[in-house]
């Protein structure tokens, strides 16, 4: 019989050539434009449409791979990608994802894979320790903030809706975030049968933080018109400005009124891990839930969303569900992955992180993060002092955004035209009805010489326009 898989020295022939390729792009990474210059469907249309029907030699795949999907990749591990939030695949990440892949393992029961279950106890709770917060906090992975975030609001309605789980929804729930709370919250409403008309967008102060004042008179308003307020998320470190709500506020309103705090720092969980920002933090101990994602300034290869809840018996009143085929033993010690969260299975994905956070240590962290967060207030005094461009909102993480004072219609010419350069990658937002450009520094490569380059784009097309 022809062979299954690859022998060992085939895989050790490809293996190596593929990890000999991951060396020489990451060397090289800066050679790349940053964004692809492709039109929709070229890669699509260079690819043939039928399935392959008996396999191809490796290197004709690995040449494929370099010729076609290479040269229509968004180079997310560039050092000058600014765009969104930047992320960075770490040497440590990668090689923590390989093994992942190489042991293949599921995490749904503490049977199914000891290793990958208290793997995920054991880094999560280091991960709690560099957050602050105490030990009360059951720490799990999900792949991304969104679904952290709609585990949270999940187990917040079961909390609120004692016959959920036999009854279904009951009316009138309401929820509470900022106006500038990411999509993913009000997405969980609409995915969950909340509904968005039932998502108050809190409005904010000067500097974008959701205002108490107001989230008191929204719940006062509800409650005199017979609805029932049952959670409420606060944002450290907003997706448009970085901006921090006020925790310990916004978390003596919810204790007061009975409601579910979920905290969602899927970015700014990293800068509140440092010594001088512990105040972003402050009150998040007596919360009900909070994200912070590994894979956006942690360093470690996307997916990776850390997700810790105080309440973890409200996770299994909501998500846990034992067929016979899935019954294990009742061991408090073996903790079954699946009882908390919809997902049955899971990746390995404790071992990227343990990894990551073995090899740097909390202190290099925190000094990469501060020398970020350095350069992004360098680079909005350069901005702000340049004659032709202004910074829309305070730099509090390493967030700049900023705008041409020509108006919008120059300041998305000039994204593009950065953008268009390879230089760098920015994207853009809208901000108080004006257009912004963002430019996020977060990539472990990124150096403060990369900075000054990306900055040295933005000039340049800005005295040009
Ligand atoms: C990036 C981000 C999210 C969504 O992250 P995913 O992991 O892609 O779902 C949610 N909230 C905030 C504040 C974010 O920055």
């Amino acid at each position: 019989m022809e062979q299954q898989d690859w022998s060992p020295s085939d895989l050790r022939r490809h293996g190596g050539a593929a990890l000999d390729w991951v060396v020489r792009y990451l060397e090289t990474i800066r050679d790349f434009p940053v964004a692809p210059k492709m039109s929709p469907g070229a890669l699509a249309d260079a690819l043939p449409q039928e399935a392959p029907l008996d396999g191809d030699a490796p290197e004709s795949v690995l040449a494929d791979f370099e010729k076609i999907i290479l040269p229509a990749v968004n180079h997310w591990n560039h050092p000058r990608f600014h765009a969104y939030f930047s992320v960075s695949a770490s040497g440590p990440g990668i090689i923590g994802e390989l093994l992942s892949a190489a042991l293949n393992v599921n995490g749904m029961l503490w049977m199914s894979c000891p290793a990958a279950v208290e793997l995920e106890m054991v880094v999560m709770n280091w991960l709690r320790q560099w957050l602050g917060l105490p030990p009360e906090f059951f720490g799990m992975i999900h792949d991304t903030a969104s679904v952290s975030t709609l585990h949270a609001i999940g187990a917040a309605r079961a909390a609120a809706d004692p016959g959920l789980r036999e009854n279904g929804a009951s009316p009138g729930l309401v929820l509470y975030t900022s106006e500038h709370a990411h999509s993913s919250v009000e997405k969980s409403a609409m995915a969950l049968g909340i509904g968005r008309k039932n998502v108050r967008k809190i409005g904010v102060d000067a500097a974008y933080r959701m205002r108490p004042d107001l989230l008191e008179a929204a719940i006062r308003e509800d409650r005199r018109a017979g609805k029932r307020p049952f959670c409420v998320v606060s944002t450290v470190g907003t997706t448009s400005v970085t901006s921090v709500d006020p925790v310990a506020d916004i978390q003596r309103i919810a204790s007061r009124e009975g409601l579910w705090h979920h905290i969602d720092a899927a970015y700014g969980g990293a800068a509140a891990m440092l010594e001088e920002n512990r105040w972003m933090l402050e009150g998040a101990a007596q919360a009900d839930s909070l994200v912070m994602n590994p894979h956006k300034w942690l360093f470690t290869p996307i997916d990776c969303s850390a997700f810790f809840c105080r309440r973890p018996e409200m996770l299994r009143e909501a998500y846990s569900l034992t067929p016979p085929y899935l019954a294990s033993q009742e061991d408090p010690r073996a903790v079954h992955l699946m009882d908390y969260r919809i997902a049955l299975g899971s990746r390995f994905r404790a071992l990227k992180l343990w990894f990551v956070m073995r090899c740097f240590g909390y202190r290099r962290v925190c000094a990469i993060i501060r020398q970020h967060i350095g350069w992004a207030k360098e680079l909005a005094a350069e901005i702000g002092a340049h004659p032709r461009l202004e910074v829309a909102a305070p730099v509090v993480m390493s967030l700049v955004c900023f705008r041409h004072k020509a108006g919008d219609e120059a300041t998305r010419r000039l994204m593009q035209q950065v953008n268009d350069s390879g230089t760098a990658f920015l994207s853009g937002n809208v901000l108080d009805g004006r257009f912004v450009a963002r430019i996020a520094i977060g990539n472990i490569k990124t150096t403060r010489e990369d900075v000054q380059t990306t900055w040295a784009a933005v000039k340049r097309f800005a005295d040009e326009l």
